[in-house]
């Protein structure tokens, strides 16, 4: 049960950083994908463009090898793998020079949709969105795809959304936060907004509080560079968990359109408290058998940067206030796995007695892995015993409840990708709401600079460091588990 596909206008697609891994292991397979289930056809034209020098068949062969592990299903059929593969060219350009440029202008001669996508290191925003003006390649049509980290505190980003906005305007900007293309974070908005029977209960009159959690296995691994000038606060929190609390805590937007949903989110960002020193913890893995801890991984035994996060946030509004939001991320933890708990209160009088226990039901929206939600309902316990409750859950997994097709719904960049030739920009940051997002973290990370904070240690494998348990404990709460 998989919706039916509507092709896309032809479109021509530039890919900056063709070479790179992300063009390798996630767009190139997503736009593959996509061919392979007939939402755009020969009519449209890929151009990889990288430094490295390649030839077609030399950079097409590189390409087939990606989707062979990427889609191995797809590229198993030599016909959908020809096919995109002839879709494809390859331009060795520099963004910083005017090699190549030349070349690329005398292939985009076609006045339809034209996106450029920048697969490359942040600092080459600027240049490119620079380049593609001053080789007069934006027609109309023209679509820029940027990628994150856009920026690393307020004042880079506000001055990268300057530099980008004197080239484009803020219609033709696509920021990715790739778990807006996610199927259950849209799946949410269904839920809340296309059922009566959760928007009524979705305050803190009913809900107790959030939880969010994004905790990962993988290390810092071939980031590290990166990773340590970031941290979990800007690599993770800034972006990808403040995305899930605004798409929890909005107001029904009027439509289901790109600015009415991004004006709700950003009236969430804006009613965030600062954050309290004594509602956050920070945390380092510590090295196991496995790997290494952080500070060996970086090579910097004194780093101070976090490789995990865990703090309340209160979202200060008529709806929400009362209600805390717990958000956590980490590296090495125990499990992957993406989750969003929206835990009720308690009935506010037992008729079964003390005995039968405390029960609260509980919204879980699992983004990955399993996609899929979870409401846990209170129910007597079978048996000819007393009145004694249990908490059960009502399941809605999609690859049960969906069928063996929903294997090839499509995942998140597939989505955002035909999002951006399609002209919607719903799933997408507006750069006010990248703004207000670090308007809220770039003080907390000030914060632990001026106090000269150290994250605490946690060992690989875990939940976590146990100050992040001490902070639901003080709330008379607890995490949910970390589950694969
Ligand atoms: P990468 O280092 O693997 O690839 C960079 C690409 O840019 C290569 O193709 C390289 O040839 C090209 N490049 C570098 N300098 C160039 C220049 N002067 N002119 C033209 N091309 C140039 O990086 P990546 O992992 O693919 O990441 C690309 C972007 O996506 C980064 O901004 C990164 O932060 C972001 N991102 C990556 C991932 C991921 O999973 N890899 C996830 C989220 C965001």
């Amino acid at each position: 049960m998989v919706s039916r596909v509507i092709p896309v206008d032809p479109f021509d697609l530039v890919i900056f950083g063709g070479t790179g891994d992300l063009a390798q292991r996630k767009i190139l397979p997503a736009l593959f994908r996509r061919y392979c289930a007939g939402q755009w056809n020969d009519d449209v034209r890929i151009i990889a463009a990288a430094r490295s020098a390649h030839d077609q068949a030399g950079y097409r062969a590189i390409v087939a090898e990606s989707l062979a592990q990427h889609a191995p299903r797809q590229a198993a059929d030599p016909g959908n793998l020809d096919g995109f593969l002839n879709r494809l060219q390859y331009l060795r350009l520099d963004a910083s020079s005017d090699d190549g440029w030349e070349n690329l202008s005398g292939l985009l001669t076609d006045s339809r949709i034209r996106a450029f996508y920048f697969s490359v290191g942040p600092g080459l925003f600027a240049p490119l969105a620079e380049k593609i003006r001053q080789h007069g390649l934006a027609n109309e049509q023209t679509r820029i795809v940027v990628e994150k980290p856009f920026g690393h505190d307020l004042d880079s980003a506000r001055a990268l959304n300057a530099t980008l906005a004197s080239y484009f305007s803020e219609n033709q900007i696509y920021r990715i936060d790739h778990y807006l293309g996610k199927e259950t974070v849209q799946n949410l908005m269904a839920v809340r907004f296309g059922n009566m029977l959760f928007e009524p209960l979705w305050n803190s009159q009913y809900v107790d509080h959030i939880q969010i959690t994004v905790a990962e296995t993988v290390g810092v691994d071939g980031r590290e560079e990166y990773y340590e000038r970031a941290g979990a606060m800007r690599d993770m929190v800034q972006n990808h968990l403040m995305q899930l609390l605004c798409l929890i805590a909005m107001e029904p937007p009027a439509k289901f359109d790109s600015d009415a949903v991004r004006d709700e989110k950003l009236k969430v960002i804006r009613a965030l408290d600062p954050v309290q020193p004594h509602h956050i913890v920070r945390g380092q893995y510590s090295g196991d058998p496995d790997g290494p801890g952080y500070r060996e991984a970086v090579g910097n035994p004194r780093s101070t940067t976090e490789s995990y996060v865990a703090l309340r946030a209160h979202v200060s509004n008529w709806r929400w206030a009362g209600t805390p939001f717990y958000l956590r991320t980490g590296k090495r933890l125990v499990a992957r796995s993406s989750v969003i708990n929206v835990i009720f209160k308690d009935a506010p009088h037992s008729i079964f007695g003390a005995e039968a226990g405390r029960h609260a039901n509980t919204l879980s929206i699992r983004l990955q892995p399993n996609e899929g939600i979870t409401l846990k309902v209170t129910i007597k316990e079978p048996g000819q015993g007393g009145m004694r409750l249990i908490d059960v859950p009502l399941d809605m997994s999609f690859a049960e409840a969906l069928g063996p097709e929903n294997q090839e719904a499509p995942d998140a960049y597939e989505r955002l990708v035909m999002d951006v030739i399609r002209g919607n920009q719903t799933l997408f940051m507006r750069g006010d709401e990248v703004e207000a997002a670090w308007a809220w973290t770039d003080p907390i990370i000030a914060g632990w600079q001026a106090r000269g904070d150290v994250p605490k240690p946690y060992d690989s494998g875990s939940t976590g460091p146990g100050d992040a348990e001490l902070l639901m404990k003080r709330d008379g709460r607890h995490w949910q588990g970390i589950k694969p």
